[in-house]
């Protein structure tokens, strides 16, 4: 599925700093890197090959993170997500994997293993992991069609097509929030934060996975860095995201680096080559046993929980 050349909303609203509201705008991160003509709908894709295209970005002095701003209207962004494309099924369940082997060790703290939402699910590979950890109803949430038509039948019931909003749920009825690698894509990633924390019920918690702008990987490859990405609204740091739970008011927030396993195909895609011979090697590895083998790397991710405290 393609849409029409031109997907790409234009940024037109400036904003300040969205995780802790600073309007501080005296350190620019990187001037704007982007060229309109040459985005198609896989430019509002996860996981595609990274082209480099970034919004102007801001650092924020009181809370560390970098933000995007201007930025494109929410209508403008919505549209985009609808109609972008999706290829990356096989990476979906790598990093699935990932990210329930930490389920792992997170579901003994919880309340209970109740209603589980996952913001973002793509197409839902890891709502199979949060059935299997035990949670009695799994709801997936994901702004765009193409991963849901390539979601498995089993889990395709369990996702709803849409933007995430509140409103669809109910106070109090979630036992557990995640959203993996879309918090970089919201347009106001703290009143997503304090939606999940009036959705949780006392003692649910909150498990976000997201970019690190300051891990050596991402500090190593400079501009080159997948990270830098014109879907990416902010980029996190550990202490950014830690700010953002802490001024929603979760309590026992843990934020640390993580590392994912992924084939080596995948890996290259990421490569800061030049685009037509990563293609070719994308290709080449895609093909072979080598390719396809999994390896796990720190690639400058941060997992971050929070608990909604048991005693308001
Ligand atoms: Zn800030």
């Amino acid at each position: 599925m393609m849409a029409a050349a031109g997907a790409m909303p234009v940024p037109e609203v400036t904003r300040p700093c969205p995780v802790c509201g600073s309007g501080d705008e005296s350190r620019v991160f990187a001037e704007a890197r982007y060229d309109l003509a040459k985005l198609d709908s896989h430019a509002f894709a996860s996981r595609k090959v990274p082209e480099y295209m970034h919004y102007r970005l801001v650092l924020c002095p009181t809370c560390d993170l970098v933000y995007a701003s201007p930025v494109p209207s929410a209508e403008g962004l919505a549209r985009a997500y609808d109609e972008a494309a999706f290829d990356s099924g096989e990476e979906a369940g790598c990093a699935a994997r990932t990210y329930g082997r930490l389920l792992a060790g997170l579901v003994g703290g919880l309340a209970d293993r109740g209603t589980a939402i996952d913001v973002g699910t793509g197409d839902g590979a890891f709502l199979g992991e949060l059935a299997a950890a035990g949670f009695s109803t799994v709801i997936g949430v994901e702004p765009s069609a193409a991963p849901i038509a390539a979601a498995a039948e089993r889990v395709r019931p369990w996702i709803r097509h849409g933007t995430f909003r509140e409103e669809d749920f109910a106070a109090g009825e979630a036992s557990l929030v995640t959203c993996f690698q879309t918090l970089e894509h919201l347009p106001d990633p703290a009143a997503f934060s304090r939606s999940a924390f009036r959705l949780l019920k006392p003692g649910g918690a909150v498990f976000f996975v997201g970019h690190d702008y300051r891990a050596l990987p991402n500090r190593l490859m400079g501009r080159r860095s997948p990270i830098y990405d014109i879907e990416h609204l902010q980029l996190f740091s550990r202490r950014a995201l830690g700010e953002m739970l802490r001024r929603t008011g979760f309590t026992s927030i843990d934020v640390r680096p993580i590392t994912n396993r992924y084939p080596l195909h995948y890996w290259l895609k990421l490569a800061p080559l030049p685009m037509a011979l990563k293609r070719r090697l994308c290709d080449a590895a895609r093909a072979t046993w080598l390719g396809r083998l999994q390896l796990p790397l720190p690639v400058g991710n941060l997992a971050a929980v929070g608990f909604k405290p048991a005693d308001p």
